[in-house]
């Protein structure tokens, strides 16, 4: 799902990252390009319009341009606005303090209403004792089908009697029976039609009426594309829908419709059908249904740490400090701390995009020990401030006072003092790099 989306997205955003410093014009044509993607992936235009236009506000700001890392800074507005579009937080079903909970399942035929109710039931029978109504009382078809579902489910099951006429009587004697079985959940998988008709939603409203449901979920089929929306607004106007299943999202769909439905409609998608077996659903996440979108790692993680730690103030100091001729201890002890506050040094590394990782991935194994950092911060504190300024001076009777002033041993002040070298080499390399184009923002 989402595989064409994606992959434009990451062959914008590389194209983004390529140029370093951004200029207003280049995050104009970034927008034109992602505009573009998401109406190729089927998102709605007026959905598209407005997503736009909301990063391009927040993009084009100067914080924004002018930041260090100004192309991650873009994807993470891009991939922020994408995940609010599509709601906040992930809901399940809503489940009613004083049971039983009444689930009406709605939506047209062939949808995959019938399949998400048993994988509903399914899911619920875990923490629940649900049962499945079949109410369909023109389609015979449409009841043995759920039957069968409820049996491979192993949740109850509850049909009409042959002939049965009214669907709020049967739905009345499924309460009774219900409450006389230590059921806590109903779910309802109510009538469907080919087209949306008058006279099955007189049928939907008179149900909802004397059931006062908790939830009506509505089943749309995700690869219906543009017409999941005018169906969601038909039933939505029609019975107050209070959440959407996004069915088939596991099929072809461009998943424009994933996207586009709260937008479109104010009603959020609360789960996504994945696939045909009974455990292919899925509580829907508008942050990990961003990330996918987005092609990213653990892209909310990446957000949130750079807000907590880096401020823009340590970012610029640190680009500063490549540009020096001299690295001394104190920049080698300042980066030490600045690590430090991201956290765990393996953890940072899963966060970081594809680029950047394998970059680092050069460095010995062992300069991603936390505790070597540690030791390594000891040492060069045991340094007197002329040491730090100019290690040459540091020889063997130095080495052993430092050793023994930090707790470590003289073969660990030589390993430091070594990488100190190999770290000096480094930083005049990435000076040079730095006065061709900014070095982090061509990493951001
Ligand atoms: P209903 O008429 O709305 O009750 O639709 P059904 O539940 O009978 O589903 C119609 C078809 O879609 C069936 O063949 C289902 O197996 C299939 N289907 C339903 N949900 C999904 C899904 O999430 N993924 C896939 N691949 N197929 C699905």
């Amino acid at each position: 799902m989402f595989d064409s989306l994606k992959e434009r997205l990451e062959s914008i955003f590389s194209g983004l990252r390529g140029r370093g410093k951004l200029t207003e014009e280049d995050v104009q044509q970034a927008l034109r390009e992602i505009r573009r993607a998401l109406l190729e992936a089927d998102v709605n235009y007026k959905v598209v319009k407005d997503l736009v236009e909301k990063i391009r506000v927040r993009a084009v700001g100067a914080d924004v341009l002018e930041s260090i890392m100004p192309a991650r800074q873009v994807s993470a507005v891009v991939y922020e606005e994408i995940a609010r579009i599509m709601g906040e937080g992930s809901r399940g079903i809503d489940i009613s303090p004083q049971p039983p909970t009444l689930v009406m399942m709605v939506g047209l035929q062939g949808g995959g209403k019938t399949t998400s109710s048993a994988k509903l039931a399914k899911k619920l029978s875990k923490s629940h004792k649900p049962m499945l109504v079949a109410c369909d009382l023109r389609r015979p078809a449409a009841v043995d089908q759920l039957r069968v579902l409820a049996g491979q489910a192993g949740v109850a099951f509850f049909g009409p009697e042959a002939s049965e006429t009214d669907v709020v009587a049967l739905s009345q004697r499924a309460l009774a029976y219900a409450a006389s079985h230590l059921i806590d959940v109903l779910v309802f998988d109510t009538a469907g039609r080919l087209a949306v008709d008058e006279e099955m939603m007189a049928e939907l409203d008179r149900m909802k009426a004397a059931l006062d449901p908790h939830e009506i979920l509505l089943v749309v089929d995700a690869m219906s594309g543009q017409e999941a929306l005018n169906v969601a607004e038909a039933f939505n106007n029609r019975l107050g829908v209070t959440g959407v299943v996004l069915s088939k999202l596991d099929g072809d769909a461009r998943g424009g419709a994933a996207l586009a439905v709260l937008a479109a409609t104010g009603v959020p998608v609360k789960f996504a059908g994945v696939g045909e077996g009974l455990d292919a659903i899925e509580q829907f996440d508008p942050r990990r249904m961003a990330e996918r979108i987005m092609g990213m790692g653990d892209m909310a993680g990446l957000v949130e740490k750079i807000k907590e730690t880096a401020t823009e103030t340590d970012i610029r100091q640190m680009a500063q400090s490549f540009k020096k001729q001299r690295f001394t201890m104190d920049d080698l002890l300042a980066q030490f701390a600045q690590v430090e506050k991201m956290g765990p040094l393996d953890k940072v590394m899963e966060m970081l995009p594809g680029a950047v990782a394998s970059k680092m991935k050069d460095l010995p194994p062992e300069a991603l020990d936390d505790k070597r950092l540690l030791r390594m911060k000891a040492i060069i504190q045991s340094m007197t401030k002329a040491e730090r300024r100019d290690p040459a001076i540091i020889k063997g009777s130095r080495r052993r006072r430092i050793a023994e002033g930090s707790g470590t041993t003289v073969q660990m002040v030589n390993q430091l003092l070594k990488q100190f070298e190999q770290m000096s080499e480094l930083w005049k390399r990435f000076g040079k790099m730095g006065k061709k184009r900014s070095l982090l923002g061509g990493l951001g």
